[in-house]
């Protein structure tokens, strides 16, 4: 298993992409059950480009950096789904809004 020599690097947020062999998924399929792909060490993730594995202790580190990329941009979405008001989820979820209510005001 190669890994990656991220010793005496600051925690910069390196660039990951889907690891090919279980295809991001952490998992592949085994005989009986799923089983955590090595590839990854069960992340999912690669570096991208060089495709070598992080290790655990990395892993947690550039996860959470791309968990927080990945929540900035979930709000930012709903930011702009609230604003342009064409999202069914929003209007289902938020009756109170413009136009999605019943209410005949009879
Ligand atoms: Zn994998």
């Amino acid at each position: 298993m190669k890994k990656a020599k991220a010793h005496g690097f600051r925690k910069a947020q390196i660039e990951l992409e889907h690891c090919l062999t279980c295809r991001g998924k952490a998992v592949v399929q085994g005989v009986f059950h799923e089983l955590v792909c090595i590839d990854c060490n069960g992340s999912g993730w690669v570096m991208a480009g060089s495709r070598l594995v992080l290790s655990t202790d990395e892993l947690v580190t550039q996860l959470s950096l791309k968990l927080q990329q990945a929540q900035r941009e979930i709000v930012m979405l709903k930011q702009g789904s609230l604003k342009s008001g064409s999202s069914a989820y929003y209007q289902q979820n938020n009756r109170r809004g413009a136009g999605g209510s019943n209410y005949t005001g009879d």
